[in-house]
C-alpha cells in the first residue's frame, strides 16, 4: 500500500505570520509516518522552505506555467518553484479550471513541465454538482484523468486528487461508499494505463475533509491521503488529519 500523503492547500491565504502554523504543526505531530506537504501561496514558498528545513514537512506550489520562462506576466514556472525549494505542485485544481478555463491539455502540459523540474504533480480531477446530479461522475473523472496526465507517470511523479467540486469548502462530502467507488475506478484506470506502477500511485481525497471525518475517509480502500483546504490552515486541525492518515 502506498505511503499516505497529507497535503494542505492554503489557496490564497496566509501572510508571513502563518508560518507559525508550520512550526506548530511540527510540534503537534513530530513523528508523523505519512508524508506531509503544505502548498502555501507562492510568496510563502521560500520562507516556508526555510522554516521547515529540518522538519518532515515538504512544500509545494499551487500552479505552474507550462513553459520554463518567458513573457508570461504574473505566472510562475516549475523550475522557479523547484528553485524556491518546492518539491510538489498542485495542478488543475477546479478553482483554476473554473476561474481561468484551464483545460485537460493545459494541465497535462503543466504536469510535463513539473516533472522536468523534478516536482511531484498533484493533479486534481472531480465533477461539478450538476455532473454529480446527472450521474456523470465516472465519465467526467475518467476523461479528466486521461486528458490531464502525460504518459510515463510513476508513483514518485504523480498523485491524483479526487475533489468533487461541490464538496469543496461546502461542508458536504460524498458518502464513504461513493468516495470508495470513485477511488476504485481511478485505481483501475491508473493500472490499465500505467501497469503495476498504477497500484503504487497515490489517490488522495479532497473536499471538506476535516478532523471529524478524516479517520473514516482515511479508512476507505484506495484512499491514500487527503488534499485539505480550510482545515489545513490551522495546525491543530491539520494535525488531527495527519494523525488520522498515519
Ligand atoms: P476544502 O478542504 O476547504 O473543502 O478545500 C478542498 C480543496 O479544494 C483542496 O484543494
Amino acid at each position: 500500500m502506498p505511503k499516505k500523503l497529507a497535503a494542505g492547500n492554503w489557496k490564497m491565504n496566509g501572510l508571513r505570520q502563518a508560518l507559525d502554523e508550520v512550526r506548530a504543526l511540527h510540534d503537534a505531530c513530530p513523528d508523523a509516518r505519512c508524508d506531509i506537504v503544505i502548498c502555501p501561496p507562492a510568496t510563502l514558498i521560500g520562507p516556508m522552505v526555510e522554516v521547515s528545513n529540518d522538519m518532515q514537512i515538504e512544500v509545494g506550489g499551487q500552479d505552474c506555467h507550462a513553459n520554463t520562462s518567458g513573457a508570461h506576466t504574473g505566472d510562475i514556472s516549475a523550475p522557479m518553484l523547484a528553485d524556491s525549494g518546492a518539491s510538489y505542485v498542485i495542478l488543475g485544481h477546479s478553482e483554476r479550471r473554473a476561474s481561468y478555463g484551464e483545460t485537460d491539455a493545459q494541465v497535462r502540459a503543466k504536469t510535463t513541465s513539473a516533472w522536468n523540474a523534478d516536482l511531484t504533480a498533484i493533479v486534481c480531477i472531480g465533477e461539478t454538482l450538476e455532473q454529480w446530479e446527472a450521474g456523470q461522475t465516472l465519465d467526467v473523472v475518467g476523461r479528466q484523468l486521461q486528458g490531464s496526465t502525460p504518459d510515463g507517470a510513476t508513483s514518485e511523479t504523480l498523485v491524483i486528487a479526487y475533489e468533487p467540486v461541490w464538496a469543496i469548502g461546502t461542508g458536504k462530502t460524498p458518502t464513504l461508499e461513493e468516495i470508495g467507488a470513485v477511488h476504485g475506478f481511478i485505481r483501475d484506470a491508473l493500472v490499465k494505463r500505467f501497469g503495476e506502477e498504477g497500484q503504487a500511485m497515490r489517490i488522495v481525497y479532497g473536499g471538506s475533509m476535516n478532523p471529524k471525518n478524516a479517520s473514516d475517509i482515511a479508512g476507505i480502500p484506495n484512499v491514500d491521503g487527503g488534499l485539505v483546504g480550510g482545515a489545513s490552515l490551522k495546525a491543530s486541525d491539520f494535525c488531527h488529519i495527519v494523525k488520522a492518515l498515519d
